[in-house]
């Protein structure tokens, strides 16, 4: 009978009979009995500091299994995609949270810690990186992205691996859904991305019939403007990028616009003189949020979405922020909330995600797909073991 092992977790010794301890606990003369069973050579691209003030680098090393403690998850990738804030980490510009490589990874249960209840190995599952705690301050005000624990919990050694870990308070909390089986690896790979993109867009009120400003023709701005105009939202989108704005209108967005010269003309014409209703700023770009503070209607609200880099300010006129009552709304990350909802949206198959993947590496090519989607002719890069 097939025992649902792949070929890779036969070569690191992965069988479910066999249960992960803790080295540290478990004592030094039986270790090395359970150093043969449990490790092996599997690869993973972790991030390694440099001589400072040079960038960190990306570096394909061969690694054990991770360890797995009370209630962890050993998940198989089989697909992760490669996100702007991977490749700001890599230029060492990233300011949000700790930086691990891979967070929008999907794949397969391969083995269980001791006490998980509800997967079993062989489940088809997306795992959320980042998950609250439920109980803190932050969290019963309802900013759960803000929970000190969301940004400590984490996939290790990260979702760019062959095998990784996903913590017990993860899947405790419900940070771990099943696919379901129609769902392609590399469709939900865009799960975390799109849950992320949705609980922007709620945050900043975004509904049917708004003209909405999309600054930022990445992945991220592309999933934005999918999701808007699937509500029955207008959809300007904007950037400094030919091949973006030309992959935009081959998606049927008419309004893209040259980042460069023309936005808040275009958006006053689209909308009889007023300014777009919401502008999201799926760039990093200082340019982008001032270009989208100055295209907002009065009474607008501005969503900074990509990550700001280190160092940047706004350079704006806080008085036109006060009399023109814009709303500077941030958005980081997702809830488990979102999560679900981003699965059910990217199953369903109502929206054409799949159409923003435009780049498949395996993991040993990690350098080339990092270049290709820091060279502007892709869109969504996906990286496969
Ligand atoms: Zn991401
Ligand atoms: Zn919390």
């Amino acid at each position: 009978m097939d025992d649902g092992l792949s070929p890779r977790q036969e070569r690191i010794g992965i069988h479910p009979a066999i249960v992960f301890f803790d080295l540290d606990t478990v004592g030094a003369l039986i270790s090395p009995w359970i150093r043969q069973l449990s490790c092996g050579q599997l690869k993973s691209v972790v991030l390694r500091a440099n001589a400072r003030g040079r960038r960190p680098r990306a570096l394909l090393v061969d690694g054990e299994a991770p360890m797995l403690h009370d209630g962890d998850v050993l998940v198989e990738m089989r697909a992760c995609g490669l996100c702007g804030t991977d490749i700001e980490k890599l230029k060492g510009e990233y300011t949000a949270a700790m930086p691990v490589l891979g967070h929008e990874a999907v794949g397969v249960v391969a083995r269980l810690g001791p006490r998980v209840k509800g997967f079993h190995v062989g489940d088809r599952v997306f795992p959320h990186h980042h998950v609250p705690c439920g109980r803190c301050g932050y969290c019963l005000r309802g900013s759960l992205t803000m929970c000190d624990d969301y940004r400590k919990s984490n996939l290790s050694p990260g979702g760019f691996s062959e095998f990784f870990k996903v913590p017990g308070r993860n899947v405790l909390k419900g940070g771990v859904l099943a696919l379901p089986p129609g769902l392609s690896f590399q469709e939900a790979a865009l799960i975390e991305p799109v849950a992320c993109c949705l609980r922007a867009i709620d945050r900043c009120g975004a509904k049917r019939g708004d003209s909405v400003l999309v600054a930022g023709a990445g992945p991220a701005g592309m999933a934005h403007a999918l999701l808007l105009r699937s509500m029955g939202a207008k959809v300007m989108i904007s950037d400094v990028s030919e091949w973006r704005l030309s992959f935009a209108r081959r998606l049927g967005f008419r309004h893209a616009l040259d980042a460069k010269s023309e936005v808040e003309e275009s958006v006053m014409r689209e909308t009889e003189e007023r300014g777009a209703d919401v502008v999201i700023v799926a760039s990093g770009s200082p340019n982008a949020v001032v270009q989208g503070m100055r295209s907002v209607r009065k009474g607008g609200t501005v969503c900074l979405f990509g990550i700001p880099v280190e160092g940047s300010s706004l350079e704006y006129s806080l008085s036109a922020v006060y009399n023109r009552e814009v709303s500077i709304i941030p958005s980081y990350g997702a809830t488990e909330a979102d999560t679900r909802r981003a699965l059910k949206i990217v199953a369903s198959g109502r929206i054409n995600f799949r159409s923003l993947i435009t780049g498949r590496y395996t993991l040993d090519r990690f350098d080339q797909a990092v270049e290709a989607a820091s060279g502007g002719g892709q869109m969504k890069v996906i990286v496969l073991p």
